[in-house]
């Protein structure tokens, strides 16, 4: 017993190294692998993951009103800027090495200013963690100005878009008013991401509305490094049940459905299919609170706040499954240092 409890120490003393090294090897060379996020359970020890890719939803406030969005403008908080940063610092000291931002909409707080900060304060003080940065934006409020201060610091942005037909995008609430022209600002964001050199991604929600439509020469011209296509997904208290501020029922299509979607655009190099299934644990969501939220039983159950309690505790209550992260190919090339120039060109 003795000998097994040794040889179980020197293990995770084995594995802690590598984890490390592993780390040490990404920051310099910005090249991601999975032996990080995996050591502790390779080890067998009841220890939480390190917090490699973190989603940081740090606002809730969206100027868009999609039907199905689940992760709806239930509150207004932002943290201070002190305290993000307090945070963001914490994870880069557990071993995160990517940072995504999203909402809501990350460009509704000052513009984008808040998250440029941010992310400059990542790129900059805290340029010994080599974590790369990336957005989630619906590309409305983007302005060439921010591009133009921010964009040398950003990695990937990944615009949304669920139709190229205005009529669609009014139906599903992808709009800010009758005027909104969804298609033209997302090709007008794919020009400034060639012009700053950031990395271009487009996200795409499959539902009842876009299930028939052919994105095929849209996605042609614009190029994008990677078109996630996420199935439509429901989440008690966000998007349906009780107390949730959408109703997404009428927006969700079934797996079959989905099956079709991805069969009609397989040619699609740069397609990366999400199943319901695939999306549920694999993501860590941290609020804006600093909260990772849980989605374990169909719903977001928040953890306390890793300014509170720090980063390892806070993992605890997160839900998270790694395997099911590394799974749905949640590791990837995060840097666009690594990206070749065509693809950082229009
Ligand atoms: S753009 Fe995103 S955050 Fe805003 S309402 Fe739509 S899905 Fe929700």
């Amino acid at each position: 017993m003795q000998l097994l409890k040794m040889m179980g120490f020197a293990w995770n003393v084995v594995c802690r190294a590598l984890a490390s090294v592993v780390a040490a090897l990404m920051a310099v060379t910005g090249v991601v692998a999975a032996t990080a996020v995996t050591w502790n359970r390779t080890a067998g020890v009841d220890e939480p993951a390190v917090p490699l890719s973190v989603n940081y939803h740090f606002t809730r406030q969206c100027n868009y009103k999609c039907g199905f969005c689940f992760h709806t403008a239930k509150t207004s908080f932002v943290l201070p800027l002190d305290e993000a940063k307090r945070g963001l610092t914490m994870l880069a000291e557990a071993g995160m090495k990517k940072l995504n931002f999203s909402g809501g909409e990350p460009f509704v707080r000052d513009g984008g200013r808040f998250m440029g900060e941010l992310i400059k304060y990542c790129k900059t003080e805290l340029r010994w963690a080599g974590i790369s940065i990336s957005i989630v934006s619906n590309g409305s409020l983007i302005q060439e100005k921010w591009m133009r201060q921010y964009g040398e610091h950003v990695d990937m942005l990944a615009v949304s878009c669920d139709s190229f037909n205005a009529d669609t995008n009014r139906t599903i609430g992808r709009q800010q008013g009758a005027r909104t022209d969804h298609v033209a600002k997302l090709y007008q964001v794919r020009e400034w991401c060639g012009q700053y050199k950031i990395a271009f991604k487009i996200n795409t929600v499959v539902n009842t509305y876009n299930i028939d439509e052919l994105f095929v020469e849209h996605i042609d011209r614009l190029r994008p490094v990677r078109w996630k296509v996420f199935q439509c997904l429901l989440l008690e208290g966000e998007n349906a049940g009780e107390g949730a501020l959408r109703n997404a029922a009428r927006f969700y299509v079934t797996d079959e459905q989905f099956d079709g979607f991805l069969r009609r655009h397989a040619e699609v190099q740069t397609l990366v299919p999400e199943t319901n299934d695939a999306m549920r644990d694999s993501y860590l969501i941290l609020d804006e609170y600093m909260r990772f939220l849980n989605c374990r039983n169909g719903k977001k159950e928040p953890s306390a706040s890793l300014l509170d309690v720090g980063v390892q505790h806070a993992l605890r209550g997160s839900g998270f499954d790694e395997q099911a992260f590394l799974e749905r190919g949640g590791v990837y090339l995060w840097s666009k240092q690594q990206m070749s120039e065509a693809e950082l060109e229009w």
